[in-house]
């Protein structure tokens, strides 16, 4: 971790930040022009929330812009719902983009620019497979050797690169290449592929083209055509910057400039849109948006809001080195904004019976509580109390220890917001399960009115059990048992999917809520108290309230698994 301050109070700048600022200085830009360029073939995960908060946040700090560009220039793979959800994350996380652009708009564009560079004797036309491409590539310490094909003329290219466009050949059968230096010690400049026949639709351009350029061919040049200043992207993209610089050169385009940051991995999960599509093809979890995953759309169904990541992100701040952050940090930050705007409500878990024998049968009384004591705004709500109550099973012990400040014989505990309560007596059944408990409540210790001198060291949630209502609680644990899944699987030479965590769910479905909750909206975000941070899952409806645990009150897996 280079940042452990959050985004806002950060007064050191990161790296990219003192390029920008020195580019600004010396008069090589006079703005700044960003982009977030997702390929459209999975959706984004809590990786692409850093590329986005790194490139919108730089636009914003310098009074500058960010474009969306879809980076669609592999219609296989590539889909118009892929495009939707991604539109769709980058917003709810809180951010505009100056324009929707779309890689697969500019092919024209870059058609030509290929055409320019056939004519500069810059490019060919090659016949070879790509198995022969490959062989004759060389080693880093073993240079390559020339294709047969690579001194045709220029008329003959550009003939021959028509020809590919108009869909005379097979897919597979020819290749566009840049004519470089196939000695190269950096292996992508060993006469690189510009452009590959695939005789397959585009979500967009349709069967229009049956050529499509590589990410090479397309990416510094749709910057270029864009005016990106700075063009930030992931480390694995180093060895590429030799060819983005060369093919802007050689066209003389819009000087654009790629730099490299660390991609953001995450402990016990898996940052990969190709691996993250298997886990759901293959059924490991309920879809895209399955609360385990580290998508953007999992982690809002779970509960997480966007201040949260975008505090996370910051706090991770801009590396230059790969490391894996510990899951817990966004955790963290979950549970710092989650204080501030959850309402509090009293959910029984695993309830047992609780009888006042000294309130009268069929009277009750509605107590008040603050929604939110972090935020005065929210007001309060009302709490029914009676006779019969269900508390916590675990909040009982018959031959409790000194420190268990809870509830036993001849013990006394406050109930929350409501009165000091002393057990006189309890039930089992025949296998000795706890099935009633016998409390006397003290007339005059009344939470916020209390005269009663009594000591109580433990405060208990509970639920009136007439206006309790039933709903489904679902906790998760992490994803995968290992701590990099990805990693070890290529280590012992087995699957990642062969690291999933089989117990990673955990539904409770037998859980009572007070009344309030019934008439909460759905998006509302929750503190059970002395539980955790709840939030209505999407298939939660009224007769059936579903919630997801986001996260728990305190760190209990880090503590649990030292
Ligand atoms: P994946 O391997 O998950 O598919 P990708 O890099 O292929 O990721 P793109 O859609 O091409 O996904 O990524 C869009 C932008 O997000 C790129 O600039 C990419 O560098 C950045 N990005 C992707 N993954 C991460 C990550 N884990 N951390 C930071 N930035 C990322
Ligand atoms: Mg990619």
């Amino acid at each position: 971790m280079s940042d452990t301050s959050p985004s806002e109070e950060r007064t050191s700048k990161n790296f990219i930040e003192e390029i920008i600022e020195k580019d600004l200085q010396e008069g090589r830009h006079n703005t700044v022009l960003t982009r977030f360029p997702p390929e459209p073939n999975g959706y984004l995960h809590i990786g692409h929330a850093k590329s986005i908060t790194l490139n919108f946040g730089l636009a914003q700090k310098y009074g500058g812009e960010t474009n969306l560009r879809f980076d669609d220039t592999n219609p296989v793979t590539e889909t118009v719902e892929f495009v939707e959800n991604i539109k769709h994350d980058v917003k709810w996380l809180g951010f505009e983009w100056a324009r929707e652009l779309y890689a697969s708009d500019y092919f024209e564009q870059l058609y030509e620019c290929a055409i320019q560079l056939i004519r500069d004797s810059l490019a060919y036309v090659d016949d070879s497979t790509s198995e022969e491409i490959a062989a004759t590539k060389g080693t880093p310490t073993r240079p390559g050797t020339d294709s047969p094909y690579r001194s045709r003329t220029p008329e003959e290219n550009e003939d021959l690169f028509r020809r590919m466009r108009e869909g005379e050949f097979p897919e597979g059968t020819r290749t566009l290449r840049a004519r470089i230096d196939m000695s190269s010690s950096n292996m992508l400049m060993r006469d690189p592929v510009l452009y590959r026949i695939k005789h397959a639709p585009h979500h967009r351009t349709g069967d229009k083209w049956c050529i499509y350029p590589t990410y090479d061919m397309a990416h510094g040049q749709s910057d270029a055509i864009e005016k990106i200043t700075h063009s930030i992207c992931t480390l694995e993209f180093m060895p590429h910057r030799e060819l983005y610089d060369w093919l802007i050169e050689k066209l003389d385009l819009f000087p654009s400039r790629q730099y490299e940051f660390a991609r953001l991995n995450m402990s016990y999960t898996i940052m990969s849109k190709r691996r993250l599509l298997r886990l759901v093809e293959e059924n490991h979890v309920d879809g895209w948006d399955d609360p385990r995953m580290p998508t953007i759309s999992g982690l809002r169904r779970r509960g997480y809001t966007p201040e949260a990541i975008r505090d996370f992100c910051g706090r991770i701040g801009v590396a230059k080195r790969d490391n894996i952050i510990d899951m817990s940090l966004l955790e963290f930050c979950a549970r710092e904004h989650l204080n501030k705007i959850s309402l509090r409500r009293m959910v029984v878990f695993d309830p047992v019976k609780l009888v006042i024998t000294n309130w009268p049968e069929g009277q009750f009384e509605e107590l008040e509580s603050e929604n939110n004591p972090e935020d005065a705004s929210t007001g309060t709500r009302k709490i029914p109390f009676g006779r019969e109550l269900y508390i916590e099973r675990q909040d009982f012990m018959e031959d409790a220890p000194k420190k268990f400040f809870r509830l036993g014989p001849g013990r006394s505990v406050r109930l929350k917001s409501a009165f000091i309560i002393t057990c006189d007596d309890f039930f089992k059944d025949d296998n000795g399960r706890l099935t009633e408990i016998h409390c006397r409540y003290h007339p005059d210790s009344k939470s916020g009115s209390d005269t009663s001198g009594i000591k109580a060291k433990g405060t208990l949630h509970w639920v009136s059990i007439p206006h309790a209502h039933k709903i489904e609680l679902r906790e998760y644990d992490r994803l995968f048992k290992v701590e990099n899944p990805a990693d070890q699987a290529k280590q012992e030479e087995k699957d990642f999917t062969d690291y999933i965590n089989l117990e990673s769910l955990r539904v409770i479905d037998d859980a009572w809520a007070e009344p309030a909750v019934a008439g909460d909206p759905s998006d509302q975000y929750f503190q059970f108290m002395r539980k955790g941070y709840y939030f209505p899952d999407k298939l939660s409806t009224l007769e059936k309230q579903v919630f997801n645990r986001t996260v728990t009150l305190r760190d209990n897996w880090a503590r649990k698994n030292k």
